[in-house]
């Protein structure tokens, strides 16, 4: 038998690393420390029910664990085959304790592309994630394909950005291929500053090979020789984990001069972040890497031509690196058979609020938030009903209720005013005032602001003072012109993304919660 103990930072945070030598101690004690391997995973996702722990090969899930309860697991489930009943998942609505990982809604409903090798994976061991098939891909690039025949097939598969702008990745490699200069780069956005998104946090702890592996394949296909991760300092074990693969596949000969034998160079260096929401825009990103302070800049030439030392310059999100791998082993078509016309494939969200479930869910794309939000997340917390749910983080539009049927893709959730964006998903029930909620992200944005140029700067600043009087009791109905035409103003004419889809909150808020605005000018509360 194996124990997994997820050691990923939520579970970390409730006491994983104790639970871990907790279960040493006591297989010690009991004589069976050659019997039985402990392993230390990445994360499953269902953070709030940490420390998470499967037990291979029943697939027995068990959360909350404590290291009081190693003993327990040990004597009963290892030793004589007998659940300990009160660490099983308890269904929110019927009670009934579900024992097996595929049993359990949050997990039953997902398809766990990206994510599933994240309970099977020590991070730290790159022999692990060989034994799942990983590198083959990387094996299948090199010496069975030709940099044309991947940029094809990573143009057919039609894989879109998964940090924000869903551009597809295919249409961007060929750009920094076809480009001029021979010295080119290759990139991961690791900055995700989103208020409540953490997937590519937990790909880059729980697996960071896989995002190697499908940097080397885009390199090769791009022509780079070089690439850079841009990580937030802030995500400490991601930092971790990532040197620790870095220097373990530069061992395996998985990187740096004549991978495998093959005449392929390709070296990764690591930028630690500084924190700055704006960093996650590709031109401030590639100004941080340079080492000067990380502001957007104009884009008339895209960065994709003239990026990282204004040589031409592919940037990808950990998800979408993560995604190739698949896509070369498994092939376009495989992936263009999940998902919907236009968005392939699936996209991992971070499912937070009033919601029963929250976590990392990963779905095909299409799939409707009413079944994420009911049948993965559980419905909501203390049987209260649905007003809103805010998607792609805070430059995203709240939803209401009556179009929770709408399918999540890039193109559907476009045209409800907000957006895929990173995968945030955040849950509002009725007793939520929308209005705060549209004040609460604007006011966010407003810090995040770099200040380069004047509509976003000022603009945001104004926004906040109107909402902020709106929400007092002290609005006009003059203000609510006023947070249009200065939202207008500003998806016109500022610099970068951040400050032209910052007014989205805001819009979508006074489109489907108009009412909500108006009582609070009206009954001045
Ligand atoms: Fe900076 Fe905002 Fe202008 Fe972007 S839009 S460059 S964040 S001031």
């Amino acid at each position: 038998p194996c124990i997994t103990v997820c050691c990923g930072t939520g579970c970390r945070a409730l006491g994983s690393v104790k639970l871990v030598d907790a279960f040493r101690s006591e297989l010690a004690k009991q004589g069976l420390e050659n019997q039985v391997d402990i392993k230390e995973t990445g994360c499953h996702g269902f953070c709030e029910k940490g420390s998470v722990v499967v037990i291979y090969p029943q697939n027995i899930c068990y959360f909350h664990v404590k290291s009081e309860d190693a003993a327990d697991v040990i004597e009963k489930t290892i030793k004589t085959g007998e659940l300990v009943e009160r660490l099983l998942y308890a269904d929110p609505a019927t009670g009934e304790k579900l024992v097996y990982h595929h049993d359990i809604p949050f997990y039953k409903y997902q398809k766990r592309i990206v994510l599933g090798d994240n309970e099977h994976i020590n991070p730290q061991n790159i022999e692990d994630y060989i034994q799942r098939g990983g590198y083959s891909a990387l094996v299948k690039t090199l010496f069975h394909m030709t940099p044309e025949s991947v940029l094809e097939e990573v143009d057919k598969a039609n894989l879109r950005g998964r940090g924000g702008g869903g551009f597809p990745a295919g249409k961007k490699w060929r750009t920094t291929h076809d480009a001029a200069d021979p010295v080119k780069y290759v990139l991961v956005n690791c900055d995700e500053g989103d208020p409540g998104a953490f997937m590519d946090r937990s790909i880059m702890e729980g697996n960071p090979h896989c995002v190697l592996e499908g940097l080397a394949i885009g390199a090769f296909a791009i022509g780079a020789k070089e690439g850079y991760i841009y990580v937030r300092a802030e995500y400490p074990l991601a930092v971790e984990n990532l040197y620790a693969a870095l220097r373990q596949a530069e061992e395996y000969g998985l990187l740096g001069k004549n991978i495998l034998g093959s005449g392929f160079d390709f070296v990764v260096k690591v930028h630690e972040g500084a924190g700055a929401f704006v960093s996650g825009e590709s031109s401030a990103l590639m100004t941080a890497i340079e080492g000067r302070v990380g502001e957007p800049r104009p884009k008339y030439i895209r960065t994709a031509i003239k990026g990282l030392w204004d040589k031409p310059s592919n940037l990808n999100n950990v998800e979408t690196w993560a995604n190739v791998p698949h896509i070369i082993n498994k092939g376009a078509d495989w992936f263009r058979s999940i998902g919907t016309e236009g968005s392939k494939g699936t996209k991992i969200f971070a499912l937070v609020g009033k919601v029963n479930n929250t976590g990392l869910v990963e779905v095909p794309m299409g799939t409707t938030l009413r079944d994420i939000i009911f049948k993965i997340g559980g419905g909501l917390r203390d049987g209260k009903k649905i007003k809103a749910v805010q998607t792609g983080g805070p430059s995203g539009g709240c939803i209401p209720e009556n179009l929770l049927d709408s399918p999540v893709d890039y193109d559907a959730l476009s045209k409800l005013g907000s957006m895929v964006g990173s995968g945030g998903l955040i849950i509002m029930d009725e007793e939520t005032c929308m209005v705060d909620i549209a004040r609460y992200f604007i006011n966010f944005l407003s810090d995040e602001s770099c200040g380069k140029c004047l509509p976003c700067r000022e603009g945001l600043r104004q926004l906040v003072d109107i909402l902020t009087r709106i929400t007092e009791g002290k609005g006009t109905m003059v203000d609510m012109d006023t947070l249009e035409d200065l939202s207008g103003v500003m998806s016109e004419a500022c610099l970068c993304a951040l400050g032209q889809q910052a007014p989205n909150p805001l819009l979508t808020t006074l489109k489907y919660f108009r009412h909500e605005y108006i009582d609070h000018i009206k009954n001045k509360h």
